[in-house]
């Protein structure tokens, strides 16, 4: 049976003149469409994601492609039940990925070699490759490829520091990088190559393209792969499912993602839903009784409530002694 929904994943690093008038522009061509999602418009191109039905994301595309600029625009296509997403945005940015570089690059103009997803595969397995995860820690957490090396960060742009820092790791190999979609790796691995690096590849199309390439089948990720709409994760390997996420709580196997309650916090924890009211959906103590605990806040819980539920920790006798 074919699913009534759809959601598109695409970018493409093209000159838009006026980013913000297009931008305006786009986001009413969409409501009027009835397409939801969130895509980024800049000077050097675009970056979306939205859902809709089958023939709402047709006109989309077939629109987009009429305009001589996205012509050659890939959209990565995934069926679905229901809309991925609450509410439509077009979005002005001065970049598409926050790298912040002091020099910008162009990845019209440098970026790594395009591996198509067989050939990502093969050169995996060479024993002279290092493979670098280009996403951040919560998203390499609930999957990634076999072996992949995670940088330390939070966020995006401390990724060029961490590899100065790291240098000697990766100096006089083969580098492969590879984000989701493949729209992170363009800038990346353009920024790997001014840096110096001799031999660097990105998987073409990300991840997401990677899943549903017939020969490939996903082989060697592990885990799921973090999505950024309502889905929150994907399918990627369709021969085995390796568990790799870990409760925050516990460390057992898991895969299901909450924000932290503190919204202060909002740390993207792995928990079983168990874990999720067991600990109120804190991260930490000091998460669990923050005054504007989210957790705390839906289920109506009194301060005795929420003091009683500490001393149950393990740790809450130390608290309140
Ligand atoms: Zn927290």
């Amino acid at each position: 049976m074919k699913h009534p929904y759809r959601v598109l994943l695409y970018y493409m690093y093209v000159p838009i003149e006026e980013p913000e008038k297009f931008a305006s522009e786009h986001l009413e061509f969409c409501q009027k469409l009835g397409v939801k999602g969130r895509i980024l418009v800049a000077a050097e191109g675009i970056n979306g994601t939205l859902s809709g039905t089958i023939e709402q994301t047709e006109e989309y595309m077939e629109v987009m492609r009429a305009d001589p600029r996205f012509a050659e625009m890939v959209f990565k296509v995934d069926e679905a039940e229901i809309h991925a997403f609450k509410k439509m945005h077009v979005r002005y940015r001065e970049e598409l990925v926050t790298l912040r570089l002091e020099d910008d690059i162009n990845p019209l103009k440098v970026t790594g070699t395009y591996l198509e997803p067989t050939e990502f595969y093969e050169a995996m397995q060479d024993p002279q490759t290092v493979v670098i995860d280009a996403r951040n820690d919560y998203e390499y957490e609930l999957g990634h490829f076999r072996g992949a090396i995670k940088p330390e960060i939070r966020n995006f742009r401390e990724l060029p520091d961490w590899i100065k820092q790291n240098r000697d790791q990766f100096e006089g190999k083969k580098i492969l990088t590879y984000c989701t979609g493949g729209i992170r790796c363009e800038k990346f691995s353009g920024w790997l190559v001014e840096e110096g690096f001799e031999d660097v590849s990105q998987l073409h199309g990300g991840i997401v393209t990677y899943g549903k390439d017939p020969e490939v089948q996903g082989k060697l990720w592990d885990g799921q792969c973090y999505v950024f709409d309502e889905r929150i994760s994907v399918p990627v390997n369709q021969t085995e499912h390796v568990i790799v996420g870990k409760d925050h709580f516990t460390g057992e196997p898991c895969e299901r993602y909450v924000n932290c309650g503190n919204p202060e916090c909002n740390k993207k924890i792995l928990c079983s839903p168990e874990n999720e009211h067991k600990y109120m959906r804190g991260c930490t103590h000091e998460c669990r009784v923050h005054p504007r605990n989210r957790y705390v806040e839906e289920h109506d819980l009194s301060d005795e409530q929420v003091k009683e539920r500490i001393s149950q920790l393990s740790y809450g006798e130390e608290v309140h002694s």
